[in-house]
């Protein structure tokens, strides 16, 4: 992505205020940090307008696999570290299914996969897509594993299949679900190549030598093939780190384009294969297909997804309402906490070892804490009274008591005064919430 120096070059300098930002410089900015698109100016040059859009396509190519809502988008990454802004597409997980096994043991993978969900800070995670591989060489027993799940799952497919024909076989059952095809080597490159085309799937192309999956990537574009995914083939976590790194930062930092493209990682069982994955997801990675994934492994890998592809600048966010806890009523008391969801769920957890009915309303901040959204001016009496009345909690909760949070105890007077309730000071902890509740 260009600086915003090097952008304001290229735009009409005018300074009309037609885009919504004072001046070009103001939107050149804007346009650097991806929150202005280059359609807001109406009076850019053509000349400039190609100009930017090819400096400002991201270094690494943006892949979709599946179609519609459920699809995966992989690629599109701008950062070598997610401090420098932020890492766009998670690290997609998918689980292998293979010909090899009884119609049973399919049901079992495909019921597995289901019910492989988690919640956490109020986020749903989850599988992203299954990867069908055709390892006992029938094309038959391949093709009828690929009816038998596309019928059984919505979730977006990977098909594994070495041979031009049978895979040519097997995406003419799925072709509209648009899957990822896996994959193309030295041998079958241009088979492949053209399954893919025909097809209109992304290809993922296979070397254990980065200067030969570069090549490879050069002559898929020349058969006309552009959504690729690169599989490096690691052995090991070591061989993991120094090949996504090799390929992401030849790519961000533009001394190398022809690896700009995302990652596939083929994770094998136990522990050599959990330090793989833990690293992938760190550095890189944009697609891991698990041999097997227990669910024991699946949920810190997934919490450790979770934490890496949080954008920095956004707080996590639960939506701001009234929550009623362990069954409250209309003499049960009021408290109120901030939309910042590790705030929110700490704060939930310790109302809910209470066991004692209270209103919970939680306050619009931006996702920012307490007392940082008390400092930022974020939380203030009139903002904790507007919420109380959009949520109809004083008439939900008729105790006429409103507790709040003990760090913010010098709001007390001014709550009283834009409420009309009688305040009552809670701990400074949320942890002191179940005895405070309880006395
Ligand atoms: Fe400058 Fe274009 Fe914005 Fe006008 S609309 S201020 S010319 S960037």
């Amino acid at each position: 992505m260009p600086t915003a120096i090097e952008i304001f070059k290229h735009l009409p300098k005018k300074n009309c205020g037609e885009c919504r930002y004072p001046t070009c410089l103001a939107f050149a900015m804007q346009l650097a940090n991806g929150k202005a698109k280059l359609d807001d100016c109406p009076h850019l040059s053509e000349e400039g307008r190609s100009a930017l859009a090819s400096s400002s396509a991201p270094p690494i190519r943006s892949v979709k696999v599946g179609v519609g809502k459920g699809a995966v988008e992989m690629g599109g990454e701008t950062e070598l570290y997610r401090h420098d802004k932020r890492f766009f597409h998670p690290t997609a997980f998918a689980l292998r299914v293979t010909d090899e096994g009884s119609e049973e043991k399919v049901d079992g993978r495909l019921a597995y996969a289901r019910s492989l969900r988690f919640e956490r800070v109020g986020q749903e995670m989850g599988l992203d897509l299954l990867e069908l591989e055709c390892r006992s060489g029938d094309s038959g027993r391949f093709i009828g594993l690929v009816r038998k799940v596309a019928d059984g799952t919505d979730l977006p497919l990977v098909l594994r299949c070495h041979d031009p024909a049978v895979m040519a076989a097997a995406v003419a059952e799925v072709r509209e679900r648009r899957p990822l095809l896996h994959g193309a080597d030295a041998v079958n490159l241009e088979q492949m190549a053209e399954v893919a085309k025909t097809a209109g799937c992304p290809l993922v192309l296979c070397a254990d030598d980065l200067g030969r999956l570069a090549d490879m990537v050069g002559m898929a574009r020349k058969k006309g093939v552009e959504d690729l995914v690169l599989d490096p083939m690691p052995a090991d976590p070591k061989e993991t780190l120094e090949r996504c790194t090799i390929i992401r930062r030849s790519a961000i930092r533009r001394t190398f384009r022809g690896l700009g493209y995302p990652i596939y990682l083929s994770i094998p069982e136990g522990r050599r294969g959990m330090v793989m994955a833990a690293t992938a997801v760190m550095k890189y990675g944009s697609l891991l297909v698990f041999e097997e994934l227990p669910a024991a492994q699946a949920l810190p890998l997934m919490v450790l997804r979770q934490n890496i592809y949080t954008d920095p600048q956004v707080p996590i966010q639960v939506r701001p309402d009234l929550y009623p806890v362990n069954g409250p009523g209309p003499d049960s008391p009021l408290l109120f906490t901030t939309n910042f969801s590790l705030t929110f769920f700490t704060v939930m957890s310790d109302l809910e070892k209470s066991k004692v009915p209270v209103w919970l309303q939680v306050v619009d901040t931006e996702g920012l804490s307490v007392l940082t959204a008390y400092s930022a001016g974020k939380l203030t009496p009139e903002s904790v009274n507007a919420a109380l009345q959009a949520s109809g909690a004083k008439e939900r909760s008729r105790a006429g008591v409103l507790i709040i949070p003990g760090m913010v105890a010098r709001m007390s007077v001014k709550l009283n005064e834009a409420t009309g309730l009688r305040i009552v000071v809670g701990p400074k902890e949320s942890s002191g919430l179940p005895r405070f509740l309880r006395s």
